[in-house]
């Protein structure tokens, strides 16, 4: 695609090349006027205009009157600069005045004609047969009557009359140059206006999408803030777009005709200066490593230099040292190139679009530079071109610099967040490990029949290790939730028995406070519905929990109500309500934000970390439901939400029954465990007998495949992460062995994450770190067979 762009540039800025070079035909050889007299009785106006060139009469230190008679004619080339004209073997100075005359004999059937004047080094006024036509700021003889002024002007030649004599006052006591420098055009008054016309519109527009451009590149550099070549670029193009219209014909004076020359000249100055400063800034940012940063600064201080004096000196001291800079720039220009050469030899990122720009502006300020020197004609359509050409080539370099820092900026992020998730992946895998063992042992220690005081101590051990667990599984939830990596599940669920667990679950939290515990539902609610059970209870418990937590007396309610029942689905209302402290209306709405609570003093007195509530509320968010709050304060409040389940109509799978009534539940069972971690299998084990167990060890999943026998093991329980081989591979293996019992992954990882990896590798089921007890020993009862 890329290619495919430079290729069509290349052929269209390759033919401007070629357009440009064929116009550029040396400048046409008119009829020239001979001692102030111009013939043109011969001319046919209807096809081309005419300069009125050639040798006028010229009278310097005098603006003779209309009428008014020499005793001695004295003549001069026109226009030419005085300083180039001569007089006793010695030019003439810049400062001064002096009245050009000419006499024009014209064909006697003409059109409409008309004279195009251009600007003079820096006024004049001129008589048409001894009436005043025009003037351009005001020649005197004293520098304190005159006023200078630069515009371009058209006027019409009197018609029906064959003679036409010009008279013109020059005058300049400012600008280093003095005199004429541009030819008076004569022509067909249509031909010159349309011309006109056409220059004036292609100033216009080249001027509007300079200054278009700077301000998309300033708007461009607000989102890219770091980004410095859209930065001078748009500086480059904000400086620069004056000179279109403030130089050349002077739209920009035409358009305030009373606008102040000293104050715009100095613009116009400042202009070229300070737009090559940011032209040179914007390549050296561009190409860092091609451009010499010292060469540059160079420039920068002669710039800046040059800024200073034409802001402080006076205009023919500044406007006289101009060539010298316009001699350095060119040399610059010569610099730029080679920048842009080397760029591309070492294949800098869209170098190629880069030196073709380069090209273009090579070839325009070559061609500027040598009109201005008078060496080439002016040809406004191929410099406009150029000039939207060379905007388009940069604003591709530009853009596509900015999409580059985007899409890097996007793969950062992105590296981040991965970074990030694996970091609290690992790192809960690592706090669960030994939270594991903490937990573990106290189940151990609890079972060991200890005295009443050490049972409480345990106690508050197991309840603070449990509480550290949760916050570590909030966490990473949290983050899982942030990320949008949650996914909730569809599976059979039973909502009367998740909600009757979760109260049986808080009981004994409850009755700590003596808060009684209620729980009632509705009888429409089928016993199978479709959804994420494990995502459902925690939102649950955690409005129970919270609940209990916030009441001091009184009672706690959770209820299901069935709103809307069809055959198919089922909408049900799950509320927790409470007579505890409430909520302020103030902040009700800060509460559902992670880690705030209701007010600071709220984890003092009862702990908590704020994250409950935002994750209750993600996690409904996945269900597209809002979590409700009605509360007042010190009246209680109830949080609720709205639920819509599809109903299954299967019979219900009975799963694992009680333990309680059962002594050693698992006495039939011998059991390979493959753990790595000696303390954690030692636990694990010591649970594991107490069940009534028999428990081989093995230290990695090698050992695993190895001491495996059918005719002694009935289940196999295996860590995941093991040194040598871990249980994805001894799984794997003793699969492709044949090997039929249920083989329980033991895993600190949580299942979501892992749960396509432990069903390729043929595990039958999970439990997760650290277990409890109870749960573990049901695990294993769930896929009793042939035990
Ligand atoms: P935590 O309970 O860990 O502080 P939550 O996100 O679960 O975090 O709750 C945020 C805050 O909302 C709590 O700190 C508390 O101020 C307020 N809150 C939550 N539930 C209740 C409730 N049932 N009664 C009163 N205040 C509550």
């Amino acid at each position: 695609m890329k290619k495919a762009w430079l290729i069509v540039l290349t052929a269209i800025v390759t033919s401007w090349v070629v357009l440009f070079a064929l116009s550029t035909s040396p400048l046409k050889n008119t009829k020239t006027a001979q001692q102030g007299l111009l013939d043109l009785r011969s001319q046919d106006f209807s096809s081309a205009n005419i300069n009125l060139s050639g040798q006028w009469e010229f009278y310097w230190s005098q603006l003779l009157l209309p009428g008014e008679d020499v005793s001695h004619r004295s003549y001069a080339s026109f226009p030419s600069l005085w300083n180039k004209i001569e007089v006793g073997g010695k030019p003439l100075p810049s400062v001064g005045y002096a009245t050009y005359k000419l006499k024009i004999i014209l064909p006697s059937s003409d059109p409409l004609l008309a004279l195009r004047i251009p600007d003079i080094y820096s006024s004049y006024r001129l008589y048409i047969n001894d009436s005043l036509a025009v003037e351009n700021g005001k020649p005197a003889s004293k520098k304190e009557e005159a006023k200078p002024f630069w515009s371009e002007r058209i006027v019409l030649l009197p018609q029906h009359t064959d003679t036409v004599n010009l008279l013109l006052h020059v005058a300049n006591f400012w600008h280093s140059k003095g005199g004429p420098h541009k030819p008076v055009v004569l022509g067909n008054f249509e031909q010159i206006s349309r011309q006109n016309k056409i220059d004036w519109g292609l100033d216009t527009i080249t001027t509007g999408f300079i200054l278009m451009s700077s301000f998309l590149f300033f708007g461009l550099y607000l989102f890219a803030k770091n980004d410095k070549p859209i930065l001078y670029f748009a500086l480059f193009c904000f400086t620069y777009s004056y000179r279109i219209i403030g130089t050349g014909p002077y739209l920009f004076y035409s358009l305030f005709p009373g606008i102040n020359w000293f104050v715009t000249l100095r613009i116009e100055y400042l202009s070229l200066v300070l737009s090559c400063a940011c032209l040179f800034q914007y390549i050296r940012y561009l190409y860092p490593q091609e451009a010499g940063k010292a060469v540059v600064r160079i420039l920068l201080w002669v710039s800046a230099l040059y800024s200073i004096i034409i802001l402080t000196a006076p205009v023919h001291f500044f406007s006289g040292i101009m060539p010298l800079y316009l001699i350095i720039l060119f040399f610059y220009l010569g610099y730029a190139f080679y920048i842009f050469i080397t760029a591309y030899i070492h294949k800098r990122n869209d170098s190629d679009f880069a030196l073709l720009s380069a090209c273009i502006a090579f070839i325009l300020f070559l061609f500027l530079n040598l009109h201005y020197f008078k060496l080439a004609p002016d040809m406004k359509a191929m410099i406009c071109s150029g000039y939207i050409l060379f905007l388009f080539l940069q604003a591709i370099i530009l853009s596509s610099r900015f999409a580059y820092t985007l899409s890097h900026a996007a793969l950062q992020a992105q590296l981040g967040v991965k970074a990030k998730s694996e970091f609290l992946s690992t790192m809960s895998h690592e706090i669960r490990t030994p939270l594991n063992a903490i937990i573990g042992l106290v189940h151990i220690l609890l079972k060991g029949k200890p005295s009443s005081s050490q049972k409480d101590t345990l106690e508050v051990v197991l309840f603070s290790a449990n509480n550290l667990l949760v916050l570590v599984n909030d966490i990473l939830d949290y983050s899982k939730l942030e990320e949008n990596k949650m996914k909730l599940e569809k599976i059979d669920m039973d909502l009367r028995e998740i909600g009757k667990n979760i109260i049986k679950g808080a009981q004994s939290f409850a009755d700590s406070k003596k808060i009684k515990l209620e729980y009632e539902f509705d009888k429409d609610i089928p016993e199978q519905v479709l959804g994420d059970p494990t995502r459902i209870t925690q939102v649950i418990t955690n409005l129970v929990h919270n609940a209990i937590k916030f009441t001091d007396e009184g009672w706690v309610r959770l209820s299901l109500q069935a709103e809307k029942v069809d055959t198919q689905h089922i909408t049900i209302t799950i509320a927790v309500k409470d007579s505890g402290i409430g909520i302020l209306p103030d902040e009700q709405q800060i509460i559902f934000k992670r880690f705030t609570q209701a007010d600071s003093s709220t984890s003092r007195k009862y702990g908590g970390t704020g994250l409950g509530l935002a994750i209750s509320r993600k996690i409904l968010a996945l269900y597209n439901v809002e979590l409700q709050l009605n509360s007042e304060g010190g009246r209680g409040s109830t949080f609720w939400f709205t639920l819509s389940f599809p109903i299954v109509y299967r019979k219900k799978i009975l799963s694992t029954g009680s333990l309680t009534g059962m002594d050693k539940p698992l006495q039939d069972y011998t059991i390979l465990l493959a753990e790595d971690n000696p303390l954690n299998a030692m636990i694990a084990k010591t649970i594991l007998e107490d069940f009534g167990a028999g428990v081989e060890l093995a230290g990695n999943g090698r050992e695993a495949v190895e001491k495996f026998n059918a005719a002694v093991h009935h289940v196999i329980i295996m860590d995941l992460n093991m040194p040598e081989m871990d249980g994805f591979e001894a799984t794997k293996q003793l699969r492709s062995k044949g090997v039929t019992v249920p083989v329980i992954a033991l895993t600190a990882t949580l299942p979501a994450e892992i749960a396509g990896k432990i069903k390729a590798a043929g595990f039958t089921d999970i439990i997760v770190k650290p277990f409890d007890p109870d749960g573990l020993c049901r695990t294993i009862l769930k896929y009793r067979k042939g035990v």
